[in-house]
Protein backbone atom coordinates (compact mmCIF):
# COMPACT_ATOMS: atom_id res chain seq x y z
CA UNK A 1 0.00 0.00 0.00
CA UNK A 2 1.13 3.19 -1.07
CA UNK A 3 -0.96 5.75 1.34
CA UNK A 4 -3.77 8.14 -0.06
CA UNK A 5 -2.04 10.43 -2.81
CA UNK A 6 -3.51 13.55 -4.22
CA UNK A 7 -2.26 14.73 -7.83
CA UNK A 8 -3.16 18.65 -9.00
CA UNK A 9 -6.38 18.85 -7.69
CA UNK A 10 -8.11 21.45 -9.22
CA UNK A 11 -12.49 22.26 -8.18
CA UNK A 12 -14.22 26.06 -9.05
CA UNK A 13 -17.14 26.90 -8.16
CA UNK A 14 -19.74 29.82 -9.36
CA UNK A 15 -20.62 32.51 -6.73
CA UNK A 16 -24.43 33.81 -6.89
CA UNK A 17 -22.15 36.96 -7.83
CA UNK A 18 -21.36 35.33 -10.91
CA UNK A 19 -17.80 34.70 -10.21
CA UNK A 20 -15.49 31.95 -10.02
CA UNK A 21 -13.97 30.36 -6.44
CA UNK A 22 -11.07 28.40 -7.13
CA UNK A 23 -11.95 26.26 -3.75
CA UNK A 24 -8.66 23.68 -4.67
CA UNK A 25 -6.05 25.13 -6.74
CA UNK A 26 -3.63 22.25 -7.83
CA UNK A 27 -3.36 20.37 -4.70
CA UNK A 28 -0.52 17.68 -4.27
CA UNK A 29 -0.11 15.73 -1.06
CA UNK A 30 0.78 12.06 -0.52
CA UNK A 31 -0.48 11.20 3.16
CA UNK A 32 1.09 7.68 3.95
CA UNK A 33 -0.81 4.40 5.38
CA UNK A 34 -1.17 4.76 9.36
CA UNK A 35 -0.44 8.74 9.78
CA UNK A 36 -2.68 10.97 11.48
CA UNK A 37 -2.73 13.91 8.77
CA UNK A 38 -3.74 17.12 9.71
CA UNK A 39 -4.95 19.26 7.06
CA UNK A 40 -5.16 23.28 8.40
CA UNK A 41 -6.22 26.74 7.45
CA UNK A 42 -8.16 29.67 7.91
CA UNK A 43 -11.73 29.15 7.02
CA UNK A 44 -12.78 29.24 3.26
CA UNK A 45 -9.22 27.81 2.35
CA UNK A 46 -10.65 24.01 0.47
CA UNK A 47 -10.13 21.93 3.43
CA UNK A 48 -13.69 20.78 3.89
CA UNK A 49 -13.93 20.76 -0.66
CA UNK A 50 -11.01 18.60 -0.47
CA UNK A 51 -12.26 16.08 2.01
CA UNK A 52 -15.28 15.72 0.28
CA UNK A 53 -13.28 15.03 -2.54
CA UNK A 54 -11.81 12.44 -1.26
CA UNK A 55 -14.47 11.32 -0.05
CA UNK A 56 -16.70 11.54 -3.58
CA UNK A 57 -19.17 13.57 -2.38
CA UNK A 58 -17.24 16.20 -4.82
CA UNK A 59 -16.02 15.75 -8.22
CA UNK A 60 -13.13 17.29 -9.05
CA UNK A 61 -12.56 19.88 -12.39
CA UNK A 62 -9.38 18.28 -12.69
CA UNK A 63 -6.39 16.48 -10.86
CA UNK A 64 -6.45 12.55 -9.74
CA UNK A 65 -7.08 10.67 -6.50
CA UNK A 66 -5.08 7.18 -5.81
CA UNK A 67 -5.42 4.77 -2.79
CA UNK A 68 -2.60 2.91 -2.65
CA UNK A 69 -2.53 1.65 -6.19
CA UNK A 70 -6.15 2.56 -7.40
CA UNK A 71 -7.33 5.23 -8.93
CA UNK A 72 -10.82 6.55 -6.80
CA UNK A 73 -11.43 9.49 -8.07
CA UNK A 74 -14.38 8.28 -10.42
CA UNK A 75 -15.67 5.54 -7.89
CA UNK A 76 -19.21 6.52 -6.97
CA UNK A 77 -18.93 7.48 -2.71
CA UNK A 78 -20.15 3.97 -1.38
CA UNK A 79 -17.68 2.15 -3.19
CA UNK A 80 -14.39 4.16 -2.13
CA UNK A 81 -12.98 2.55 1.02
CA UNK A 82 -13.20 5.87 2.87
CA UNK A 83 -15.75 7.50 5.65
CA UNK A 84 -16.45 10.24 7.17
CA UNK A 85 -17.15 11.97 10.42
CA UNK A 86 -18.44 15.78 10.30
CA UNK A 87 -18.74 18.33 12.64
CA UNK A 88 -22.36 17.42 13.18
CA UNK A 89 -22.47 14.40 14.10
CA UNK A 90 -24.98 13.16 11.90
CA UNK A 91 -26.62 10.53 13.84
CA UNK A 92 -30.03 8.76 13.21
CA UNK A 93 -32.14 10.24 16.20
CA UNK A 94 -34.97 7.28 16.44
CA UNK A 95 -32.13 4.98 16.72
CA UNK A 96 -29.97 3.60 19.67
CA UNK A 97 -26.56 3.75 19.82
CA UNK A 98 -26.01 0.46 18.97
CA UNK A 99 -28.22 0.85 15.45
CA UNK A 100 -26.80 4.01 14.71
CA UNK A 101 -23.35 1.85 14.79
CA UNK A 102 -24.38 -0.97 13.16
CA UNK A 103 -26.31 0.68 10.53
CA UNK A 104 -23.50 0.69 7.99
CA UNK A 105 -22.88 -2.77 8.35
CA UNK A 106 -26.36 -3.51 7.69
CA UNK A 107 -26.18 -1.75 4.68
CA UNK A 108 -23.49 -3.87 3.83
CA UNK A 109 -25.12 -7.21 4.71
CA UNK A 110 -22.48 -8.44 6.85
CA UNK A 111 -24.24 -11.39 9.07
CA UNK A 112 -26.14 -10.92 12.55
CA UNK A 113 -23.69 -12.31 14.31
CA UNK A 114 -20.30 -10.12 13.01
CA UNK A 115 -22.51 -6.97 13.32
CA UNK A 116 -22.76 -7.78 16.98
CA UNK A 117 -19.63 -8.63 17.41
CA UNK A 118 -18.12 -5.08 15.73
CA UNK A 119 -20.43 -3.38 17.39
CA UNK A 120 -19.96 -4.69 20.85
CA UNK A 121 -15.72 -3.97 20.03
CA UNK A 122 -16.65 -0.80 18.96
CA UNK A 123 -18.50 0.74 21.78
CA UNK A 124 -15.46 -0.52 23.84
CA UNK A 125 -13.27 1.03 22.00
CA UNK A 126 -14.88 4.20 21.94
CA UNK A 127 -15.48 3.90 25.41
CA UNK A 128 -19.51 3.59 25.47
CA UNK A 129 -20.37 0.18 27.67
CA UNK A 130 -23.54 0.43 28.67
CA UNK A 131 -24.78 2.96 26.67
CA UNK A 132 -26.11 0.83 23.80
CA UNK A 133 -29.55 1.04 24.21
CA UNK A 134 -29.54 4.94 24.36
CA UNK A 135 -30.98 7.00 21.46
CA UNK A 136 -28.80 10.40 21.12
CA UNK A 137 -30.87 12.59 22.43
CA UNK A 138 -29.90 10.87 25.92
CA UNK A 139 -26.14 11.28 25.12
CA UNK A 140 -23.93 14.43 25.70
CA UNK A 141 -21.72 16.10 22.66
CA UNK A 142 -18.88 14.38 23.52
CA UNK A 143 -20.42 10.90 23.54
CA UNK A 144 -22.65 11.72 20.54
CA UNK A 145 -19.30 12.43 19.17
CA UNK A 146 -18.24 8.77 20.01
CA UNK A 147 -20.89 6.90 18.10
CA UNK A 148 -20.36 9.11 15.27
CA UNK A 149 -16.38 7.37 14.94
CA UNK A 150 -17.78 4.19 16.30
CA UNK A 151 -20.31 4.27 13.76
CA UNK A 152 -17.44 5.39 11.07
CA UNK A 153 -14.96 2.78 12.34
CA UNK A 154 -17.48 0.14 12.61
CA UNK A 155 -17.08 -0.65 8.87
CA UNK A 156 -13.67 -0.53 9.14
CA UNK A 157 -12.23 1.80 6.68
CA UNK A 158 -8.10 2.32 5.24
CA UNK A 159 -8.96 6.15 5.57
CA UNK A 160 -10.67 8.22 7.93
CA UNK A 161 -12.04 11.73 7.24
CA UNK A 162 -12.48 13.90 10.17
CA UNK A 163 -14.76 17.04 9.17
CA UNK A 164 -13.44 19.53 11.93
CA UNK A 165 -15.39 16.74 14.25
CA UNK A 166 -14.56 18.70 17.74
CA UNK A 167 -15.82 22.08 16.68
CA UNK A 168 -18.74 21.65 18.39
CA UNK A 169 -17.82 20.55 21.61
CA UNK A 170 -16.34 22.99 24.77
CA UNK A 171 -12.85 23.24 25.20
CA UNK A 172 -12.31 20.77 28.02
CA UNK A 173 -14.23 18.23 26.33
CA UNK A 174 -12.28 18.74 23.18
CA UNK A 175 -8.96 18.38 24.90
CA UNK A 176 -9.89 14.75 26.05
CA UNK A 177 -11.45 14.16 22.57
CA UNK A 178 -7.92 15.00 21.03
CA UNK A 179 -6.12 12.39 23.07
CA UNK A 180 -9.03 10.12 22.76
CA UNK A 181 -8.42 10.54 18.43
CA UNK A 182 -5.12 9.89 18.87
CA UNK A 183 -5.15 6.31 20.73
CA UNK A 184 -8.32 5.62 18.39
CA UNK A 185 -6.20 5.87 15.60
CA UNK A 186 -3.09 4.35 16.94
CA UNK A 187 -5.15 1.62 18.50
CA UNK A 188 -6.70 1.06 14.84
CA UNK A 189 -3.61 1.94 12.84
CA UNK A 190 -6.56 3.51 9.97
CA UNK A 191 -5.18 6.59 8.09
CA UNK A 192 -6.76 9.66 9.75
CA UNK A 193 -7.11 12.69 7.98
CA UNK A 194 -8.42 15.32 10.06
CA UNK A 195 -8.97 18.92 9.23
CA UNK A 196 -8.95 22.21 11.59
CA UNK A 197 -8.43 25.63 11.90
CA UNK A 198 -7.45 25.23 14.81
CA UNK A 199 -3.58 25.15 14.80
CA UNK A 200 -3.10 24.31 18.45
CA UNK A 201 -5.11 20.81 17.84
CA UNK A 202 -3.45 20.42 14.72
CA UNK A 203 -0.16 20.89 16.62
CA UNK A 204 -1.23 18.27 19.33
CA UNK A 205 -2.71 15.61 16.82
CA UNK A 206 -0.61 15.52 13.78
CA UNK A 207 2.14 13.25 12.62
CA UNK A 208 2.14 15.62 9.69
CA UNK A 209 0.23 18.66 8.73
CA UNK A 210 -0.21 20.30 5.54
CA UNK A 211 -1.01 24.30 6.18
CA UNK A 212 -3.33 25.54 3.30
CA UNK A 213 -3.86 29.04 2.08
CA UNK A 214 -6.42 29.84 -0.67
CA UNK A 215 -7.25 26.12 -2.25
CA UNK A 216 -3.24 25.01 -1.71
CA UNK A 217 -1.21 23.52 0.83
CA UNK A 218 1.51 25.53 1.71
CA UNK A 219 3.86 23.75 3.94
CA UNK A 220 3.45 20.04 5.08
CA UNK A 221 5.77 18.92 8.02
CA UNK A 222 6.14 17.62 11.69
CA UNK A 223 4.58 19.86 14.19
CA UNK A 224 7.84 20.83 15.10
CA UNK A 225 9.14 21.84 11.37
CA UNK A 226 6.48 23.86 10.89
CA UNK A 227 6.26 25.97 13.98
CA UNK A 228 10.23 26.32 14.03
CA UNK A 229 10.89 26.59 10.58
CA UNK A 230 7.70 27.91 8.43
CA UNK A 231 8.09 29.14 5.10
CA UNK A 232 7.26 31.82 4.44
CA UNK A 233 5.35 34.67 6.61
CA UNK A 234 1.43 33.19 6.35
CA UNK A 235 2.23 29.96 8.17
CA UNK A 236 5.01 31.94 10.71
CA UNK A 237 1.65 34.14 11.41
CA UNK A 238 -1.11 31.41 11.20
CA UNK A 239 0.95 29.08 13.45
CA UNK A 240 1.48 30.38 17.02
CA UNK A 241 2.29 33.57 17.46
CA UNK A 242 5.11 35.83 15.76
CA UNK A 243 6.97 39.19 15.98
CA UNK A 244 7.96 40.56 12.37
CA UNK A 245 10.55 43.17 12.38
CA UNK A 246 11.55 45.49 9.92
CA UNK A 247 15.49 46.33 11.10
CA UNK A 248 18.33 48.06 8.51
CA UNK A 249 20.76 46.43 7.46
CA UNK A 250 24.69 47.56 7.29
CA UNK A 251 27.46 47.16 4.49
CA UNK A 252 28.38 44.04 7.09
CA UNK A 253 25.36 42.14 6.88
CA UNK A 254 24.48 42.96 10.31
CA UNK A 255 20.63 44.10 11.78
CA UNK A 256 19.54 46.57 14.48
CA UNK A 257 15.82 46.51 16.44
CA UNK A 258 15.13 50.25 16.66
CA UNK A 259 18.44 51.55 18.54
CA UNK A 260 19.62 47.82 19.67
CA UNK A 261 23.15 47.32 18.70
CA UNK A 262 23.92 45.53 15.54
CA UNK A 263 23.84 41.99 15.18
CA UNK A 264 24.98 39.51 12.93
CA UNK A 265 22.66 37.36 11.31
CA UNK A 266 22.74 33.54 11.31
CA UNK A 267 22.54 33.22 8.07
CA UNK A 268 23.20 35.32 4.74
CA UNK A 269 20.76 37.51 3.70
CA UNK A 270 19.90 40.04 1.46
CA UNK A 271 18.17 43.23 1.97
CA UNK A 272 14.80 44.10 0.13
CA UNK A 273 15.24 47.31 -2.18
CA UNK A 274 14.91 49.61 0.79
CA UNK A 275 17.81 48.07 1.98
CA UNK A 276 15.79 47.06 5.40
CA UNK A 277 14.87 43.19 6.12
CA UNK A 278 12.29 41.76 7.78
CA UNK A 279 12.94 39.32 11.07
CA UNK A 280 10.45 36.95 12.69
CA UNK A 281 10.76 35.60 16.02
CA UNK A 282 8.43 33.98 18.38
CA UNK A 283 7.59 35.72 21.32
CA UNK A 284 9.11 32.87 23.57
CA UNK A 285 11.96 33.19 22.20
CA UNK A 286 12.76 36.25 23.80
CA UNK A 287 14.29 36.69 26.92
CA UNK A 288 13.92 39.55 29.85
CA UNK A 289 16.20 38.02 32.28
CA UNK A 290 19.51 38.48 30.28
CA UNK A 291 19.84 35.00 29.46
CA UNK A 292 20.51 36.09 25.92
CA UNK A 293 22.62 38.52 24.13
CA UNK A 294 20.76 41.86 24.16
CA UNK A 295 18.84 42.13 20.99
CA UNK A 296 17.33 45.81 22.30
CA UNK A 297 16.09 47.90 25.33
CA UNK A 298 12.36 48.82 25.59
CA UNK A 299 9.89 49.58 27.97
CA UNK A 300 7.20 47.01 29.33
CA UNK A 301 4.12 49.31 28.58
CA UNK A 302 1.92 45.78 28.92
CA UNK A 303 1.77 42.94 31.44
CA UNK A 304 -0.75 40.19 31.54
CA UNK A 305 -0.85 37.55 34.28
CA UNK A 306 -1.87 34.20 32.03
CA UNK A 307 -1.01 31.57 34.79
CA UNK A 308 1.19 29.71 33.19
CA UNK A 309 3.18 32.42 31.69
CA UNK A 310 3.23 36.23 31.09
CA UNK A 311 2.06 37.90 27.76
CA UNK A 312 4.33 41.34 28.23
CA UNK A 313 4.46 44.00 25.22
CA UNK A 314 7.81 45.95 25.13
CA UNK A 315 8.04 49.17 23.52
CA UNK A 316 10.76 50.23 21.37
CA UNK A 317 12.18 53.60 20.66
CA UNK A 318 11.02 53.97 17.27
CA UNK A 319 7.41 53.52 18.24
CA UNK A 320 7.19 49.48 17.57
CA UNK A 321 6.67 46.76 19.70
CA UNK A 322 7.32 43.24 20.87
CA UNK A 323 5.07 40.48 21.74
CA UNK A 324 7.47 38.47 24.98
CA UNK A 325 6.47 35.54 26.97
CA UNK A 326 7.90 35.17 30.33
CA UNK A 327 7.87 31.66 31.94
CA UNK A 328 7.96 31.31 35.71
CA UNK A 329 9.73 31.71 37.76
CA UNK A 330 8.68 35.46 37.41
CA UNK A 331 9.41 36.65 41.00
CA UNK A 332 13.35 38.04 40.35
CA UNK A 333 11.78 40.21 37.36
CA UNK A 334 10.70 43.49 38.38
CA UNK A 335 8.05 43.58 35.46
CA UNK A 336 5.61 46.06 35.76
CA UNK A 337 4.29 48.68 33.33
CA UNK A 338 6.86 51.20 32.51
CA UNK A 339 9.93 49.43 33.70
CA UNK A 340 13.08 49.63 31.46
CA UNK A 341 13.77 46.12 30.40
CA UNK A 342 16.26 44.30 28.11
CA UNK A 343 15.23 42.09 25.68
CA UNK A 344 17.36 39.05 24.56
CA UNK A 345 17.47 36.58 21.98
CA UNK A 346 19.99 33.83 20.83
CA UNK A 347 20.23 34.53 17.23
CA UNK A 348 19.38 31.44 16.10
CA UNK A 349 15.93 32.52 16.57
CA UNK A 350 15.92 34.67 14.87
CA UNK A 351 14.59 34.01 10.88
CA UNK A 352 15.05 36.56 8.21
P1 LIG B 1 -12.96 25.37 4.37
O1 LIG B 1 -13.53 24.03 4.68
O2 LIG B 1 -11.47 25.41 4.38
O3 LIG B 1 -13.55 26.44 5.23
P2 LIG B 1 -14.40 25.11 1.86
O4 LIG B 1 -13.76 23.95 1.18
O5 LIG B 1 -15.70 24.86 2.53
O6 LIG B 1 -13.35 25.77 2.86
O7 LIG B 1 -14.63 26.27 0.80
C1 LIG B 1 -13.61 26.75 -0.07
C2 LIG B 1 -14.17 27.86 -0.92
O8 LIG B 1 -15.11 27.32 -1.83
C3 LIG B 1 -14.90 28.94 -0.15
O9 LIG B 1 -14.65 30.16 -0.77
C4 LIG B 1 -16.34 28.52 -0.27
O10 LIG B 1 -17.18 29.65 -0.17
C5 LIG B 1 -16.39 27.91 -1.65
N1 LIG B 1 -17.40 26.87 -1.76
C6 LIG B 1 -17.39 25.67 -1.12
N2 LIG B 1 -18.44 24.92 -1.47
C7 LIG B 1 -19.16 25.66 -2.36
C8 LIG B 1 -20.37 25.45 -3.10
N3 LIG B 1 -21.05 24.29 -3.01
N4 LIG B 1 -20.79 26.45 -3.91
C9 LIG B 1 -20.10 27.59 -4.03
N5 LIG B 1 -18.96 27.86 -3.37
C10 LIG B 1 -18.48 26.91 -2.54
MG1 LIG C 1 -14.83 23.45 6.22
Amino acid sequence: ENGLTIGNARKTFATPEGGVVKALDGVSLQIRDGEFFVMLGPSGCGKTTLLRAIAGLEILDSGEIYLGRDRIDSLPAYSRPVNTVFQSYALFPHLTVADNIAFGLQMERVPKAEIATRVAEMMALVRLDGLGGRLPSQLSGGQQQRVALARALAKRPRVLLLDEPLAALDLKLRRGMQDELRRLQRTTGVTFVFVTHDQEEALSLGDRIAVFSNGIPVQVGTAEEIYERPVNRFVADFIGESNFLTVPLNDEGEFRVADGPWLELPEPVFAGPDGTLTVAVRPERLVLDGSAPELVRGRLSEVVYMGTDLHVRVALSDGTSLAVRVSPPFEQLSLTPGADVVVGASPSHLRP
